[in-house]
This record gives structure tokens, sequence and C-alpha cells, in this order.
């Protein structure tokens, strides 16, 4: 999956654009699963290509200040994480002193860069935009982010400039778990707890991308693929923002997991950044557990387990049904529960429900508490199944779809729930037209 990311200085339209390419989707989105959490990534597609795009802007804390060193950052981390950089003017405001310092940093990337010049709705603004041949990028795109006009010859040139990448993506059958979190949680210490001291690692085969790594683990009757970023190894280089190149980083390792470790800090609690790459994995698709780290420096009697999961559990709604495990990379405690847990989720997210079971529990289920009555009509689901794909799907066949509500479609949900075991793994439910 290619990553496009969007910069340029404030109130250029980053985030108008941004929207407008994420809008489709997020739509689908949102009526599966009824949240939307973060509004600086999004999954969007064009032509039958599916891409991620990140609005770096909405990250560089600060960044409405106009500081050139928080431009400068963001546009970094846009060349280290993406594939595609789209570089957004203003035609109305011309080229500025910082425009200048943006081009400076992309002239000098091997990577795509794409200029595009926003407000551009007239023949006049149109012959104004030329002036931006100065920044030194060559060609530019014209497009009017609140109409829209433009953006599809913008995204056309954005699929040509995707990379043609090596088709070595799935080389092994194997479980492939990312350990990801903030800063400072103890994901290395987790990584390093079970490698042991014997570093039972087989293979380190390079990913298909520059950064991911996967490293083969074959530990305690496991196998599987680890999933890790270079963000880790050069966190050291960069003392201030860590945050956000964590949520950065994060974003690569999620796409290419099918199973996200969430390694969080017991003394800090469940805070913004794990919610973020929480709700990023959730967005995905992925399996994903949570790791309660550093247990061992809770006090006991002021907080229980159960107090903890609760509290946690209040951030994931709707998607609750996570296992949270209370684990200490220093002592090693539980390390071995949250590896059978994640590979436990794994199997959740892998497992078929046999057509004729499913119809047999389901629509006993929907009997029992069929969908309200909309204008006086009955809604009638007579057959369902799920659908062979890579993440839980579930259609249930109805006569008139559109009067079943994201209500009731929860109540399916948790009744699927109940009785088979989906805990980690988000599940579609689609209502379709017999
Ligand atoms: P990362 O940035 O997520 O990879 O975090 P590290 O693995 O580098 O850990 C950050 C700090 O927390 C280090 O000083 C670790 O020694 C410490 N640490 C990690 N796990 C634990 C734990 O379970 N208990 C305690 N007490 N400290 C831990």
């Amino acid at each position: 999956n290619n990553i496009v990311a969007i910069v340029g200085r404030p109130n250029v339209g980053k985030s108008t654009l941004f929207n407008r390419l994420i809008q489709r989707r997020e739509a689908i989105v949102d009526s599966v699963s009824g949240v939307t959490r973060d509004r600086n990534y999004g999954k969007s597609e064009w032509n039958g290509k599916e891409f991620s795009v990140i609005d770096t802007g909405g990250y560089v804390r600060g960044s409405d200040d106009v500081f050139e060193g928080e431009i400068r950052k963001q546009v970094e981390l846009a060349i280290d994480e993406a594939d595609v950089i789209i570089f957004v003017v203003d035609v109305e405001e011309g080229i500025t002193p910082m425009d200048e310092t943006v081009a400076k940093l992309l002239r000098k990337v091997t990577k795509p860069v794409l200029l595009a010049v926003n407000k551009v709705d007239n023949a006049m603004r149109e012959k104004d935009a030329i002036e931006f041949y100065n920044l030194g990028l060559g060609d530019y795109f014209t497009f009017a982010s609140i109409s829209g006009s433009g953006t599809g010859d913008l995204l056309d040139a954005l699929i040509d400039a995707f990379p043609e990448k090596p088709v070595v993506e799935v080389t092994e059958e194997l479980p492939r778990f990312a350990v990801v979190g903030r800063p400072n949680a103890g994901k290395s210490s987790f990584i390093n707890a079970l490698i042991g001291q014997d570093r039972y690692i087989v293979t380190d085969i390079a990913g298909t991308t520059r950064d991911a790594i996967d490293t083969k683990f074959d530990r305690f009757g496991f196998e599987f693929n680890l999933v890790d970023t270079a963000g880790i190894r050069r966190k050291a280089k960069v003392k201030e923002d860590l945050e956000f190149y964590s949520v950065m980083r994060s974003v690569r390792a999620i796409e290419h997991a099918d199973i996200c470790i969430l390694v969080i800090d017991a003394t800090r609690g469940f805070e913004g950044q794990d919610q973020s790459i929480f709700w990023l994995a959730e967005k995905n698709r992925k399996g994903v557990v949570i790791l309660v780290n550093k247990w061992d420096l809770v006090e006991k009697d002021t907080m229980s387990t159960r107090d903890y999961e609760e509290k946690i559990k209040k951030e994931l709604m709707p998607f609750t049904d996570v296992p949270i495990l209370f684990v200490s990379a220093l002592t090693k405690q539980r390390l071995l529960k949250a590896l059978e847990a994640t590979v436990q989720v794994f199997e959740n997210r892998k497992q078929r429900i046999a057509t004729s079971k499913f119809n047999e529990y389901m629509l006993k289920v929907i009997e029992a508490y069929p969908p309200p009555a909309t204008k006086g009509k009955y809604v009638k689901i007579k057959y369902c199944m799920q659908l062979p794909t890579l993440t839980p799907q579930f259609v249930f066949f109805a006569n008139m779809p559109q009067y079943v509500k994201e209500p009731y479609k929860r109540y399916l949900e948790n009744k699927i729930r109940e009785n088979w075991d989906f805990a980690g793994v988000p599940i579609d439910i689609y209502i379709r037209e017999k």
C-alpha cells in the first residue's frame, strides 16, 4: 500500500485536499464502524488503486504558527515516510519564503513530488500559476480544493507516480505481528525479552519497503514474523516530537501486519497517542492486542487490573472486545501469555464460520429480536453468511436493507461475538438486498 504525504505551509489548503481525497472512503468506514478518530490519516482509492494519505501538517505541533523549523520537520517526515509527496501552494499568495524553504528540501529528494497549486478556479489564476515554475520542481498541477476541480488530474498523476513494487509481499504464510506504541512504552524491551539471550531469530527478510523489516521468530512453539520499522532504531536521533514520529512510523508497520501488539506504559495510561495508534489499526482492519507494560511499577492496592481494564475499554467503545494483558518486559511477567493471546487473535481473524452454522444461530437471534419496523414496514432477514475475505465480514440479506440501522448492526455484531471468538478483531457487517 502506497503512502502519500501532503506538505506545505499552513493555510494553503492541505486539510481540504486531504479531506477531499479520503472523503468517499471515510464515508464507507464511518457507516461501518460508526467512529472516526484520526483526522490526519485516511485511506483513499483512485482507479482501483488504494493508498493512504497523511496530512503531515496535522502532526506537527505548533504548525499553525509559522515556524520554519516545524515546516522543515514536517517535510523531512514526509520524505522519510511517504512514497509520493504532494506539495501544496496557494496561487492567491504566490511564492512565499516558506514555500521556497519547502521547495529547497524537496528538490533534493529522489521520490516523486507533485507540486499542486491551489485556488486555481479561473483562467486568470491559471496564468498566475506560471510563477510556480520558479520553485524548480518542474511542472505543476492546478486545482481548487474547495470545489474539487482539478483533483482528478492530480490523482491520475499520483497513481502514475507510485513506485512499482516487487511482488514479494507474501513470501510466507506466517502470521505478521507488529509491535507498536509510543516511544518508551517498552517495545524494544518486549521484543528483546521475546528474543531472549539466544537470539531465536532465524532470518532477516528485507520487506517490500525500505523501512519495514520482517524478522522471523520461532519461539515457544510459535512461528511468526515480527514487523518492525526503522523508527525504533532511529528514534535516538530525534529528541523532540518523538510522538508524531511514532504514529507516522506505526502507519507502515500496521499496514504490513496482520496483528498489532500495542504496547502501552502502565504508569502513563492509555493516552492520546496510544489511542491514535489503536484506531489506526482498527481502521486498517487489523487484529489488536493491548499490552499494559511496566505493570511491575504499578502499586497493586491502588489500581487493580480490572479497574485498569475498564478504563481502557471506555476509550475503545464500541470496539471493546479486545484482549488486554498486564505484562512486564523487565520481569518477563506474562510475556508468554501475551504471545499466546496474539496468536489467538490471529486465529480469530482467520476463522471461517460455515454458512449453515451461521444461519442456524443468527436467524434465531434475529427472530428473537427482529429489526424494528420502520414506517409500518417489517424488515425480514432470511439468510446470512460470512464472506471469504481476509478480515471477518458478514452479509445479511434483507428485503429492505435501508431500514436496518447502525444500532441493529451492532446488535448483530455483539451476537456474533458472543457465540464465536472474534476478540481483538474488527468485524464488518453488511446488509444487502436479497
Ligand atoms: P520503546 O521506545 O517502546 O522501544 O521502549 P524501550 O523498550 O526502550 O523502554 C523504555 C524504558 O522503559 C527503558 O528504560 C526500559 O528499561 C523501561 N522498561 C521497559 N519495559 C519495562 C517494564 O516492564 N518495567 C519497567 N519497570 N521498565 C520497563
